[in-house]
């Protein structure tokens, strides 16, 4: 492929686990990919080295105190260095034929809608912008003409058998979960988990909030709500399966009563090159399922009542208005502190239930009432902390 013909990309969160997991495709695909900016938060060293191997315009990093360090390692290599908010939002601006949004939380969302403005394609891994602002971010998306192609694996899997011209023939999205690693256990018996086994997930290698977002099922259900964002269905055709295997992403139910379903090993190299392909295809070096030896394929309904903070998502997709964003802000900080050993795992639930409660607030006009929304929901979250602590 020629040079002209490379595809220009930038990677927001280019040192978590979507971002080296791209990485490694474009890696093994050089002369298909252009890489424009990489970002990340705080891992100075990682992200100089991934700038400098895969010789990138630019890197940012959003700790500006890191600065320094960045720009020393850059020295003489041509990447351009620069730091902080400004210039997160800058790189997402950077003319690329695809941003891959993979920021985790809500810190992603400015980045993101950033991407959008400038009408580009994105794919979308970080699931939390569509949570607390997805009406505005489609909004934004139809009108600066931008596309977004889902990572999340059971997002991916539904756009890969969505037929979006005949929508109103769809009866039901079916969104796979694995259930996590405490699946089949009664909620009295979770109280004492530690992170460390919230975060060992049995099917996938992720980062550590997602790893217990699958833990608390929380991941399903900012899933249900993103699903509600990225796809023109009501909000009851969304129902969620547990099949422990991940072997079936997701499902697309139609009125005449065919089910459509994307199946592969659990790698999420196959919705990132599907991503970074779109509208073609590439290889992706992931194992090629054999049914044969997986055997059976299993499937049950989830327990909301020792999943609690699934039943909270989908009441606040009901809801509406504020409730999701507020859901989002209270779930990371719950995550943080449990992840931090202040609070037990069955208080994720519980802080986020409590702060719906108590923060009753408008829905979002504006980008700014968003932050507003966020901001209050995470002083709310924090102040309710002291009455969970360990
Ligand atoms: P991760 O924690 O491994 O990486 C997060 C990335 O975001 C890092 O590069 C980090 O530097 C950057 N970051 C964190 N906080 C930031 C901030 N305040 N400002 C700027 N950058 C910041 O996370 P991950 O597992 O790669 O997940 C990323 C997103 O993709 C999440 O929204 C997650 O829900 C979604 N996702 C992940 C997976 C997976 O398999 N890991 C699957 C589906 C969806
Ligand atoms: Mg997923």
């Amino acid at each position: 492929m020629s040079i002209a013909h490379q595809k220009r990309i930038s990677i927001l969160g280019a040192t978590g686990s979507i971002g080296q997991s791209t990485l490694d495709l474009i890696g093994r695909n050089r002369n298909k990919f252009k890489v424009v900016a990489l970002t990340a938060h705080s891992k100075v060293e990682e992200l100089a080295a991934a700038a400098i191997a895969f010789s990138a315009e630019l890197a940012v990093i959003g700790d500006e105190a890191r600065l320094d360090e960045l720009t020393r390692r850059l020295e003489g290599t041509g990447v351009e260095a620069a730091a902080g908010e400004t210039a997160l939002i800058e790189a997402a601006q950077r003319p690329a034929d695809i941003v891959m949004a993979a920021i985790v939380g809500a810190a992603g969302l400015k980045p993101t809608l950033a991407a959008v403005r400038c009408g580009t394609t994105i794919a979308l891994a970080n699931k939390e912008c569509l949570v607390c602002a997805g009406d505005l971010m489609t909004k934004e998306v139809q009108a600066c003409g931008a596309t977004l192609l889902p990572v999340d694996s059971e997002h991916n899997a539904i756009y890969q058998v969505f037929d979006f011209e005949q929508s109103k023939a769809v009866d039901r999205l079916i969104l796979t979960a694995s259930g996590g690693p405490f699946l089949g256990r009664a909620k009295n018996s979770l109280a004492g988990v530690t992170p460390a086994q919230a975060v060992a997930h049995p099917n996938w290698d992720m980062g550590a909030k997602i790893s217990v977002d699958s833990a608390t099922m929380m991941n399903k259900g900012l899933e249900v709500i993103e699903a509600y964002h990225l796809f023109p269905v009501d909000k009851d055709k969304i129902d969620v399966l547990v099949h422990p295997q991940s072997v079936i992403h997701s499902m697309v139910e139609y009125q005449d009563g065919s089910v459509l379903a994307q199946l592969g090993s659990p790698d999420m190299r196959t919705p990132i090159a599907y991503s970074l392909a779109w509208p073609e295809r590439m290889e992706a070096p992931v194992q090629k399922l054999s049914l044969a030896e997986i055997g059976s394929l299993t499937f049950e309904e989830p327990d909301y009542e020792a999943f609690r903070c699934l039943a909270l998502a989908k009441e606040a997709l009901f809801a509406g208005g504020a409730a999701p964003a507020i859901l989002n802000a209270a779930n990371e900080v719950a995550v943080e502190a449990f992840l931090g050993g202040q609070v037990g795992f069955l208080d994720i639930g519980a802080l986020v239930e409590e702060t719906l409660a108590k923060c009753d607030m408008k829905a979002p006009q504006s980008l700014t009432n968003v932050f507003e929304i966020d901001g209050e929901a995470r002083r709310m979250a924090t102040s309710l902390l002291p009455a969970f602590r360990k």
